[in-house]
């Protein structure tokens, strides 16, 4: 999965410069697919938010699962959601967004294709969830050169840690070439922000790999897929969000310190284009 022949074509610094997120003036194009259970909206900044686990309806005619994980991640929709006007404030600009409304128990969207679901019906929901997926990522290479996808889950197990998944760097491979392992686990990465307002997280911005991510959240099928070690990907990370957070009183504070965590990363790194394309991108001086 590590793909590092392609990969290694991406390296090297860009000489970004400072300011704010370059905003496209036009929406996206419309979409190759659709489904009244998945909400995808362009947006006009490189940032995707997905949330695979956060919904709670039925699909028409589609069963409950007979295997796989079913529980819903609670309220990672809600947040999705608070967390867009809060991020248009602070970056001048709307992030994209693909959240489920479907629930687990029928379709695991985070899961490929073959053991995500079981009945056919849920089949059209899992291709648009990841037909805009798929739009949204190959959008913010052309548009920007790169940029990053969150997908938001949670999870009860510890609930008062937040798990950062990546396959221990392999899908902020981009990134980290670009600009060093510390966009990934230093002061001003997403997780350091994190940090530095006083959430617990794992691993704990200790160097990549050690200690390895928490098995079973260290990044799933979608940032497995999604990620910048691929041609066509985007840097990706999988945020495990413990409960305490995510609790109805806590929500509006994660949505606050999450905000401004992402518009802290964005103002470090930003996510300037990498070398490899970046001859063919008028925007390649847009770097956050
Ligand atoms: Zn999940």
């Amino acid at each position: 999965m590590a793909g590092t022949s392609a990969s290694a074509q991406r390296g090297g610094a860009d000489g970004a410069t400072g300011g704010r997120p370059h905003v496209r003036g036009t929406a996206g194009p419309s979409l190759p697919a659709h489904s009244e259970l998945v909400d995808a909206r362009a947006g006009t900044l490189p940032l995707l938010l997905s949330a695979p686990h956060g919904g709670i309806e039925q699909p028409e005619g589609v069963p409950e699962r007979t295997t796989g994980l079913r529980r819903l991640d609670g309220r990672t929709r809600l947040l999705a959601e608070q967390l867009v006007p809060r991020l248009e404030l602070l970056l001048g600009g709307s992030p994209y967004v693909v959240l489920a409304r479907f629930h687990r128990r029928y379709l695991d969207a985070n899961r490929p294709p073959e053991v995500a679901f079981e009945h056919d019906g849920a089949r059209p929901h899992y291709l648009a969830y990841h037909a805009a997926l798929r739009s949204y990522v190959q959008e913010i290479r052309a548009t920007f050169g790169g940029g990053l996808l969150l997908d938001l889950h949670g999870q009860s197990a510890a609930p008062e840690v937040i798990f950062r998944g990546t396959q221990n760097g392999v899908t902020t491979t981009e990134l980290v070439q670009q600009w060093g392992a510390e966009a990934l686990v230093g002061e001003r990465s997403l997780f350091g922000q994190l940090a530095a307002r006083g959430y617990q997280v794992f691993p704990a911005n200790t160097p990549i790999g050690q200690p390895i991510e928490q098995p079973g959240w260290s990044g799933g099928y979608t940032v497995q897929r999604y990620g910048s070690h691929r041609r066509n990907g985007i840097d990706a990370i999988q945020v495990e969000l413990g409960w305490d957070f995510r609790t109805k009183e806590y929500l509006p504070t994660l949505v606050e310190d999450l905000a401004q965590a992402i518009a802290g990363f964005y103002a470090a790194y930003g996510n300037a284009p990498p070398a490899r394309t970046s001859a063919n991108h008028p925007n390649r001086s847009y770097a956050v």
